[in-house]
């Protein structure tokens, strides 16, 4: 997987893109992420790449030539024209589902806005999608592009250390990932859940499931309505549903 982020500031970027699980990933060969500086590709003398917004109003605006400019040479660099994602308060709030479909890309390039954003000319004639990582403004488009590449790129064959590592969390299946413990079994009187020490697989799977379920139902209880579930999931879902009724009912009384 290659992906090029466009921004004002690569060395924002690169200090993450370089670190933990990403940057080993880079370093294995498995993964390449590849900053690059949009003021690089400005025509301007003083190498301005911002300008006022016509019509008036308040803020600067990125201005279509270098970013034009910077995504022609990354077509030029990378020898085909990858697709073109622009992270954007007004693009769709991205989910696993949209992170699992570009994980299967050979590639993509992400730009990135900043101040009011950029000249509306860019996104009419290169940008291919725009992705928001939420209903908020920030001031600029590198955190959320390294949101977007870090969510990617964890799903690439050789990142992480199998699949299961991230097949079983939030969101992969569209449930809630399931509680989890580590050593001391006993902290402070807080014990692990006895099941998870028995060493009996088919007990154990039978109750993070069951947690899974518990947590999304109590958490995030719109997404059982998308997710996949088998006839025992729905039977249990209907037992916790009973169990809160008759709470309420006690406290009621
Ligand atoms: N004027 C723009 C608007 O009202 O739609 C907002 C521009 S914002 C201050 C500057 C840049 O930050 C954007 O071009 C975009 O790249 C990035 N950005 C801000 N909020 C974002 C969000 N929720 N998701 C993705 N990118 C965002």
């Amino acid at each position: 997987m290659r992906i090029d982020i466009l921004t004002l500031f690569p060395e924002m970027c690169e200090r993450f893109t370089g670190e933990s699980i990403i940057g080993r990933a880079q370093a294995k060969g498995v993964l390449e992420i590849k900053c690059h500086n949009i003021r690089d590709y400005t025509v301007d003398r003083q190498k301005r790449v911002d300008d006022a917004v016509f019509g008036g109003g308040m803020g600067m605006l990125m201005q279509v030539q270098p970013i034009i400019d910077c995504f022609d040479a990354v077509c030029q660099q990378t020898g085909k024209r990858p697709h073109l994602i622009y992270m954007s308060p007004q693009g769709k709030v991205l989910t696993q589902q949209r992170v699992k479909e570009l994980a299967q890309l050979d590639s993509f390039a992400i730009l990135c806005g900043h101040y009011e954003g950029v000249d509306e000319r860019v996104i009419e004639s290169i940008v291919d999608e725009e992705i928001s990582i939420g209903d908020f403004v920030l001031t600029g488009g590198e955190m959320p592009a390294l949101i977007l590449a870090d969510a990617v790129s964890r799903l690439c064959d050789g990142v992480l250390s199998g699949e299961e590592c991230y097949t079983d969390e939030s969101h992969y299946n569209g449930l809630l990932e399931y509680p989890q413990y580590s050593r001391p079994a006993d902290f402070r009187g807080m014990k692990v859940p006895e099941v998870l020490l028995s060493g009996h697989h088919a007990n154990i799977d039978k109750w993070r499931r069951e947690q899974s379920l518990k947590r999304t139902y109590e958490k995030r209880p719109d997404m059982l309505e998308k997710a996949e579930l088998t006839a025992s999931d729905l039977k249990f879902i209907e037992s916790l549903k009973r169990e809160k009724e008759d709470k309420k009912t006690v406290t009621s009384e």
